[in-house]
């Protein structure tokens, strides 16, 4: 089942909430919409719904006009940030429920809920109350309610939200994988960048109920479309520089940047990625004046397999960050203190627009 949404506008009293959001999902795709808090994500998935009516434009499931369809008659399956289980109900009738709504019989009720509670790795806890369950097997059993009347499109906001780090990692894994095998199409709500690059087919960059970007996740990681996107990617080094001849100048050392040719030079901002930067000890024979930049390592931050080394140019008070793999870090043995040299592999550069301010 593919969606397509057309020029769909939203507003609650004055406020919009969405403004002409026009977007495609591929049939079996698995969409994240990605964004801050308040930029019309939830809005966008409860009219996807039914539950929300658009002011004007048009939702089409299979090139079917659905605009005016009731929710009950969407086939969709909605799962939300919070369990919104019934907790005096066991599991088992959980998963039932919309099947006993839909009359189905005692027998076809068992087999389906049976095969849906091995489906989200919950066989045998049937009997259990919501309660007795971590937070990760709550949010399993929602999943597998919502899948139990088979809906065409499934629909998650922000289903992992109220669990912790290491839970909704794992969730995340599984339910890429539990995607693959069911292959339904489906709209995934997150604030999490992580967490939507490693899920989703496509990812859609929302703000202020538009959307700023939309493409794989690679396209948006590596060629993000607007300051927006790359600011909100996150962890980034910002800096006013210049353009020329298809180089874009930072402090002074030239990054290739084709997009602009033009001999006039113009002012841009050059935004550094942490991880697109090489980094060394200022010795090493890379280092040449002009190539790269001399710095001295204020701070090193280690999480995970990834070292955060805050550097500080000399004759600067900005700090810049580099990451770099743990082991390098380590057998650089970099520490506060420790001159360095900084040479940029790539910058993104956006030129000044009608709404530039640095
Ligand atoms: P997100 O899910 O991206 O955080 P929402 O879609 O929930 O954003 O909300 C987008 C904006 O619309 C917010 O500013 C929110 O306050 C507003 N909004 C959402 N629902 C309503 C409503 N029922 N009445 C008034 N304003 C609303
Ligand atoms: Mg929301």
């Amino acid at each position: 089942m593919s969606i397509h949404i057309r020029n769909v506008t939203k507003r609650f009293g004055s406020f919009t909430a969405l403004d002409d959001v026009s977007l495609e999902v591929a049939d079996g795709g698995l969409l994240a919409l990605l964004g801050p808090s308040g930029s019309g994500k939830t809005t966008l998935l409860r009219i996807i719904a039914g539950l929300e009516h658009a002011d004007s434009g048009t939702i089409e499931e299979d090139g079917a006009d659905i605009t005016d369809l009731h929710a009950r008659s969407r086939e969709v399956g909605f799962v939300f940030q919070h369990y919104a289980l019934f907790r005096h109900m066991s599991v088992f009738e959980n998963v039932a429920f919309g099947l006993r709504v839909r009359k189905t019989t005692d027998a076809d009720v068992r087999s389906r809920v049976e095969e849906l509670l091995r489906l989200v790795r919950l066989e045998g806890l049937g009997g259990r109350k919501p309660s007795q369950l971590s937070g990760g097997q709550r949010q399993r059993v929602a999943l597998a309610r919502a899948l139990a009347i088979r809906p065409k499109i499934l629909l998650l906001d922000e289903p992992f939200g109220a669990l912790d780090a290491k839970v909704r990692v794992e969730l995340r894994q599984w339910l890429r994988r539990l995607h693959d095998e069911i292959g339904m199409t489906s709209v995934f709500v997150t604030h999490d960048q992580e967490e939507a690059f490693e899920l989703a087919d496509r990812v859609v960059v929302m703000n202020q109920g538009r959307i700023e970007q939309e493409g794989s996740p690679d396209e948006v990681f590596d060629r993000p479309a607007t300051p927006f996107v790359m600011d909100f990617l996150g962890n980034v080094n910002v800096y006013h520089g210049r353009v020329e001849n298809g180089r874009a100048f930072w402090h002074g050392i030239p990054i290739d940047y084709p997009e602009y040719p033009h001999a006039q030079a113009r002012d841009a901002r050059v935004y550094l990625r942490p991880h697109e930067l090489d980094i060394a000890p200022l010795a090493e024979s890379w280092n040449r004046p002009g190539t790269s930049l001399s710095a001295r390592v204020v701070r090193v931050t280690r999480s995970g397999a990834v070292t955060r080394l805050a550097c500080r140019p000399h004759g600067s008070e900005a700090e810049l960050h580099v990451d770099v793999p743990a082991d390098v870090a380590r057998s650089w043995n970099f520490e506060p203190g420790t001159n360095v040299a900084i040479k940029p592999r790539r910058a993104t550069v956006f030129l000044p627009g009608p709404e530039y301010v640095i």
